[in-house]
């Protein structure tokens, strides 16, 4: 098949989530089966260009958008061929990948229109385009008015995978001229169209012909008003087609016996390398080591959706009566980084936060701590979770999302499962996973079997790919 893919972000380019990783992974996984694929890329400024060989391969592409006139170049990685990148300074000179600029909808509707203009170009006719997030929503749309007329798309079917529902651009209708749509503004959802307003995910969700998010319980959960975000109608009508693939693991980056960004590798089968990380894990992060203490980690963004609103309820009495340490890593909402930060302060023996990103202590963390908590509000997919497993890193989870979908429940009698999850987003549902999950670490030759239970796990792209090509076909037919 002809597949394109349109998105924001693509490891390892740009990247701010999951989003990057899965645009990193699913093209590159794709083309070793044997499809013909290209994704699709703005050239942010932020991008290392020094890493990254470009090869131009359209000198000058150019189309209006509204009063605009937009000039791009598209270059291609000369290593990576599927990855291409549209290249225009005017839009992807900010020294983000986002940003709160009254043209955010033109930046990334002019990635849309490059890479459709680009395939014309290229006389590339996709079977499918896969649109990822709001981004790349309006290009079903865009497609069938603005390229309707082309028989080189006669036969392309679109799919729009939702990563995160809550983030949908919304826009003033103001921007409506630069969609260049001409007299099919009636295509525009007209309610909203009154009240002034235009959402660029709702017409991907109304326009593309399939419609996926990122694991089955999320895409059950957005058909509900409790976590639709205003969307769950729209999406209940298209209930048929709107089907969760979980992401996939690149287990070439996360394999602890093959991770070049730990200090000592280790396998299901001699575990003795994960209790040294532990130790030179905690002597990095500033904390004794003392055998026999378990070690909590976390790796998020922090973000209000990761669900950390929890720890100040739970975690100081958890820390002062029993022996357990903690190491958090990440950076975002400062109401949210002062939450670790005072931990720190209170338990500076058994706590450490690092406020920043650094993908090499996401990695050591994961080989260095026993037990990972991740208390999400919901969760679409989740990869940290999924890392954690194959580094033995037994995840405490809130029963949402994809974090429901990859994490089983442990059975202390029969020594089966692979995680601890609690129901209810509360103090009580966090006290109570974590405190399980402590019990069963000292009880002797459970954790063991929780361990081996979890190693075992594979999410690999390699079986995820399958997946998607099968919706391809599906749609394709
Ligand atoms: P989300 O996309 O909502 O942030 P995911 O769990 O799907 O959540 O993906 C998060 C990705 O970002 C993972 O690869 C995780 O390791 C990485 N990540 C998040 N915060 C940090 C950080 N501070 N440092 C390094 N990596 C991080």
């Amino acid at each position: 098949m002809k597949i394109l893919h349109v998105s924001s972000e693509m490891l390892p380019y740009a990247k701010t989530g999951g989003l990057g990783d899965v645009v990193g992974a699913l093209p590159r996984y794709l083309s070793r089966r044997g499809h013909d694929v290209r994704a699709f890329i703005p050239l942010y400024d932020t991008m290392d260009t020094d890493a990254v060989d470009l090869d131009l391969v359209i000198p000058e592409l150019t189309f209006p958008m509204g009063h605009h006139q937009i000039r791009t170049r598209i270059f291609r990685d000369a290593d990576n061929p599927t990855a291409y990148f549209v290249h225009c300074p005017g839009l992807y000179s900010r020294g983000s990948i986002y940003t709160g600029h009254d043209d955010e909808h033109r930046r990334f509707l002019a990635l849309n229109v490059a890479a459709l203009t680009a395939c014309q170009y290229l006389g590339f006719a996709p079977d499918v385009i896969h649109c990822h997030d709001w981004q790349a929503a309006m290009l079903p749309l865009l497609l069938k008015v603005r390229f309707g007329w082309d028989r080189l798309f006669a036969n392309t079917r679109t799919l729009l995978t939702i990563h995160n529902l809550n983030y949908q651009g919304g826009f003033s209708s103001a921007v409506v001229p630069d969609l260049h749509i001409g007299g099919s503004e009636h295509l525009l959802h007209q309610e909203l169209l009154a009240q002034g307003r235009v959402n660029f995910l709702l017409h991907g969700i109304l326009y593309a012909d399939g419609v996926s998010t990122v694991s089955p319980t999320y895409a059950h959960e957005i058909q509900t008003p409790e976590f639709g975000a205003g969307m769950d109608s729209f999406l209940r009508q298209r209930s048929s087609t709107v089907v969760g693939v979980l992401n996939g693991v690149d287990y070439e980056e996360w394999t602890p016996a093959a991770d070049p960004l730990i200090p000592f590798r280790y396998s299901a089968d001699d575990l003795s390398g994960k209790e040294r990380n532990k130790e030179a894990l905690l002597n990095a992060m500033g904390l004794p080591y003392v055998k026999g203490v378990p070690l909590i980690g976390v790796v998020s963004r922090m973000a209000s959706q990761k669900g950390f609103h929890l720890v100040p309820g739970v975690l100081p009495g958890l820390l002062a009566r029993r022996d357990v340490q903690l190491v958090a890593l990440g950076s975002g909402d400062p109401r949210i980084e002062d939450i670790f930060a005072s931990l720190q302060r209170y338990f500076p023996r058994q706590v450490s936060y690092y406020r920043g990103f650094s993908n090499k202590l996401a990695h050591f963390i994961e080989a260095g701590a026993d037990i990972f908590m991740m208390p999400s509000v919901y969760e679409p997919c989740g990869l940290n979770q999924m890392y954690s497993l194959r580094y033995g890193t037994i995840p405490v989870v809130h029963r949402t999302g994809g974090l429901a979908d990859t994490v089983q429940l442990v059975d202390p009698v029969n020594g089966t499962g692979t995680g601890f999850l609690f129901d209810h987003h509360t103090e009580e549902g966090l006290r109570w996973g974590l405190t399980t999950a402590l019990k069963a670490y000292r009880t002797p030759g459970l954790w063991e079997k929780i361990v081996a239970n979890a190693m075992a796990m594979d999410y690999s792209w390699e079986h995820q790919t399958l997946v998607y090509e099968e919706l391809y076909s599906r749609l394709v037919s």
